[in-house]
């Protein structure tokens, strides 16, 4: 299946210049949806998965299908100020500033192979927090999936020596 025909590219959003990649076309039509998910999940069948990882908000679209699927569970990455229970955190940078992301202390049990799940790597930075976190909780990154690579921004480069599946190129 040829995915890219269902992802809709928006011009000037969220602001002028931006070429914004919108997956909301792929998730709404139930076999792109379900074609790309069944394709993370045979890339993660033989990697021995205990839990799969996302960042907010999409990183959720993506993984927990495929941790329902390979029956695992989902661990949330979110914003400061979003989990209720005591977490650790790390601050990343942005075009402009930083922002923090946050996971729960007890998501991950040292040991634990973890697939992160993001829609989409532009400058990896967002990739490479989320790895921070799972790593400083003792979690082995076993593969990181994403539906969309921004090929120009070079985000892959944050992430050698990582096993990375992507579905489509931009
Ligand atoms: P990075 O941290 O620069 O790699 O940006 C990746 C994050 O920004 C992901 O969590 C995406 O959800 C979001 N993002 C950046 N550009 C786009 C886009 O064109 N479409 C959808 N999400 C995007």
């Amino acid at each position: 299946m040829d995915l890219k025909q269902y992802v809709t590219i928006v011009q000037d959003w969220p602001k002028p210049g931006v070429i914004f990649k919108d997956i909301t076309t792929l998730m709404d039509n139930g076999g792109a949806y379900k074609y790309a998910t069944d394709q993370i999940v045979e890339y993660a069948r033989d990697k021995q998965i205990d839990l799969v990882v996302g960042p907010e908000a999409r990183g959720f679209i993506i993984g927990c299908p495929v941790a329902y699927s390979l029956e695992v569970g989902f661990a949330p990455v979110r914003k400061e100020g979003k989990l209720p229970r005591e977490t650790i955190k790390v601050e990343y940078g942005l075009e402009y500033g930083t922002d923090v992301l946050t996971i729960h202390k007890d998501a991950i049990k040292p040991g634990q192979r973890v697939l992160i799940t993001d829609d989409l790597l532009a400058t990896g930075g967002t990739i490479e927090a989320t790895i921070k976190l799972v790593e400083e909780l003792g979690g082995i990154v076993a593969g990181i999936a994403f539906l969309i690579e921004l090929t120009d921004l070079d985000g892959k480069d944050k992430l050698d020596g990582y096993d990375v599946l992507t579905l489509m190129s931009f």
